[in-house]
């Protein structure tokens, strides 16, 4: 466990908005403080082994891979960012489950969390309908289409998983809505947390 405390991780189910409300609280912090913070996005970690293996494509295929596989590229790409997070103020870009087709892989297991031993784990939620319209709506992304309930439920156990990896390594847990039309809003929560 690192002894220092200087990564947020930044949680939500697919297409919720994490990386266009991180990008906008960086903007934030570079705006007012000129100060830069390092984004890890864990899919693009695990991605760069995947694609050195030949396993995927694109980033979207990865959920789809083996379970084992997963795992194993998992402590990989949280090996690295654990790693880099012991130096420097960090985001850490992940998700606490991980829709796959044999059940939710979770996204923060116990060796994972308490490598990157985060201040912080924030759960960016919104509106189910709205987040199945942003999936939608995101021609740049192969994201899974889900009912408006499935939706709920995931975000629901999300809550549970984000609590569980809490449990294990004394970081508080922070809701951030963001609500459609105003990532600012969600990004300001955001950036007081990062400067907390
Ligand atoms: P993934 O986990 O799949 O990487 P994500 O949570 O990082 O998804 P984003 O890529 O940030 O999601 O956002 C998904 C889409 O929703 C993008 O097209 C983005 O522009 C849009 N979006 C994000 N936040 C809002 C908002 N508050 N209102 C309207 N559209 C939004
Ligand atoms: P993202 O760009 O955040 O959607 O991440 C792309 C993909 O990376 C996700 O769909 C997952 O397959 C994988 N991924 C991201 N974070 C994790 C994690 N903590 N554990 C396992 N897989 C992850
Ligand atoms: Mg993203």
């Amino acid at each position: 466990m690192s002894s220092t405390r200087n990564a947020v991780i930044v949680t939500g189910i697919p297409g919720v908005g994490k990386t266009t409300v991180i990008d906008t609280a960086v903007a934030m912090v570079k705006e007012k403080h000129n100060e830069e913070v390092a984004v890890l996005n864990f899919g693009t970690a695990m991605l760069e082994v995947a694609l050195e293996r030949n396993l995927v494509k694109d980033r979207d295929e990865m959920r789809r891979l083996p379970t084992a596989v997963q795992r194993e590229i998992q402590k990989l790409a949280g090996e690295a960012i654990a790693k880099r997070a012991e130096s420097m103020r960090v985001i850490v870009d992940t998700h606490t489950l991980i829709q796959t087709p044999n059940g939710f892989l979770i996204g923060l297991p116990e060796w994972v969390a308490r490598a990157i031993s985060p201040k912080t784990i924030v759960l960016v939620e919104a509106d189910s309908a709205d987040i199945a319209k942003r999936r939608s709506d995101d021609p740049t992304r192969a994201r899974d289409a889900q009912m408006v309930e499935e939706i709920e439920t995931h975000q629901l156990m999300c809550r549970s998983a984000a609590v569980a990896a809490a449990t294990l390594t004394g970081a508080t847990v922070r809701i951030i809505k963001n609500r459609q039309g105003k990532v600012e809003e969600a990004a300001r929560e955001l950036y007081e947390t990062l400067m907390e």
